[in-house]
């Protein structure tokens, strides 16, 4: 078969036999996909020659930006010599090697080994047998309960998205037993009259200690959240939340669990969200950053203490084809290379970062913006009909997509969360570039 050359055929065959992630696929190919044909530095371009500014990075991932040809060689080079082999039955292979050695020294010290996986998703569900076999090796096979948040999102497979607080996809498959879901930290969404952020925090984090307490510590095997809650709409939560989720994780017999999947790898200002909030968790969970999306690849950093607990425990029973990769290792070990070189993690911290947010704040003075909050190169757009009265419009998120679809007619990728506007760019976006994004998010 030839492909067809015109945006229109293009469409036309895309239609006939693409279901898509996430997607209404049959309203999708009525309105029909629109065609990225190349990208460069925060820059798309569609097959009809519209340059987009990817307010998104892809899906919060391209972190060093598109175009980086020292990836590209990277992968090419790890292709010729060894394209493939896996890490299974005492194998392995350089770039794994290397990566790991890599990661365990980014990572906080409690971290030296990681498991390698495809996704998210594939590290999420690693999480919840590790868990569990930790717990059965330590013979409390009781505690099997994982505590999550409401909308959070972790992953898409039937266990990772149990453990993700969505309803909308709960609704439409099996969940896995065991994973509670407590209040996610929204101050303004969910503050009552009156209280203040503090407080806000605080009580919020309290429903993990009550709900331990509520169901039995010797039942609760561990909680998951993300620094700041990505696909939940940007929650940026209290300055008091993370200090009594960890005292509260610290005084519990549970596992911590951050899952750092957008919140890693520079995203937040520090290499990883966990060293932003100042919190010491068991598990850190990656993907997306790791490679910047050049290629696909996961991985879940295990604390020391919960290591030697596993190593106790003989053969763990579950691996993936494509763990760690060998050009999936490769890409990551020249990105991660490019990161260093480049300060990209101080650059959202001390410039980039502020300066986003200086910009960014201002769009909290419109009359549709409750809120306009920003920490690092993450934030998120509040759209309300009253921001005096933190009111919501009457049809949850139509105005949310509506303002999303404009904005991408407008040459800018934004993600709509209900009505919350999103942005996440690449690490690498200039300022020129900021003012720009800022211009566009605003018309
Ligand atoms: N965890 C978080 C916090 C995420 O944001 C995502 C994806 O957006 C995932 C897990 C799932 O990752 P993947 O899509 O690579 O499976």
């Amino acid at each position: 078969m030839t492909l067809p050359k015109t945006t229109a055929e293009l469409r036309a065959l895309d239609a006939a036999h693409h279901l898509h992630p996430f997607s209404d696929t049959k309203a999708l190919n009525e309105e029909g996909s629109r065609i990225i044909v190349k990208a460069d530095g925060v820059w798309l371009t569609d097959s009809d020659g519209n340059r987009i500014l990817d307010g998104m990075s892809g899906l919060w991932c391209v972190n060093v930006g598109y175009g980086r040809e020292e990836i590209v060689e990277a992968v090419a080079t790890q292709m010729r010599e060894l394209p493939y082999y896996n890490t299974f039955f005492k194998t392995t292979h350089k770039p794994a090697i290397e990566l790991a050695a890599r990661l365990a020294e980014l990572t906080p010290p409690q971290f030296n080994r990681v498991f390698f996986t495809g996704s998210g998703s594939e590290s999420n569900d690693t999480v919840i047998k590790l868990v569990r076999r930790y717990f059965d090796i330590k013979e409390q096979p009781k505690k099997k309960i994982i505590i999550s948040r409401r909308n959070a999102y972790h992953g898409s497979t039937v266990a990772a998205g149990s453990l993700g607080g969505m309803s909308p996809m709960h609704d439409q498959s099996a969940v896995i037993a065991d994973v509670v879901h407590i209040a996610q930290p929204y101050f303004w969404g969910e503050a009552r009259q009156g209280e203040t952020p503090d407080e806000f925090g605080l009580r919020t984090a309290r429903a993990l200690e009550s709900t331990i307490d509520a169901l039995g510590e010797d039942r609760i095997a561990a909680f998951i959240a993300e620094p700041i809650q990505g696909a939940g709409g940007v929650i940026v939560p209290p300055a008091s939340y993370w200090p009594e989720i960890a005292r509260i994780c610290r005084e519990r017999d549970i596992l911590f669990i951050s899952d750092e999947v957008i919140c890693g790898f520079g995203r937040t200002g520090s290499w990883f969200g966990c060293e932003t909030f100042g919190t010491e968790p068991d598990i850190l969970v990656m993907a997306k950053g790791i490679t910047s999306g050049y290629m696909p690849l996961g991985g879940v950093m295990v604390a020391d203490r919960v290591v030697d607990v596993l190593l106790q425990g003989g053969d763990f029973n579950h691996g993936y084809t494509y763990s760690g990769h060998p050009a999936a290792c490769a890409a990551a070990l020249a990105n991660l290379d490019i990161m260093l070189r480049e300060k990209l993690v101080e650059r959202v911290a001390n410039d980039v970062g502020p300066y986003l947010k200086a910009q960014w704040s201002t769009l909290a003075e419109h009359p549709l913006v409750g809120e306009a909050p920003m920490m690092g190169l993450v934030g998120a757009l509040e759209l309300t009909p009253d921001k005096i009265g933190r009111t919501k419009f009457a049809d949850v998120g139509k105005v949310g997509t509506m303002a999303r679809d404009f904005s991408f007619q407008n040459n800018l990728v934004m993600r709509a969360v209900r009505d919350r506007l999103i942005i996440a760019p690449p690490l690498v976006i200039s300022h020129g570039e900021i003012d720009e994004l800022v211009a566009r998010a605003r018309k």
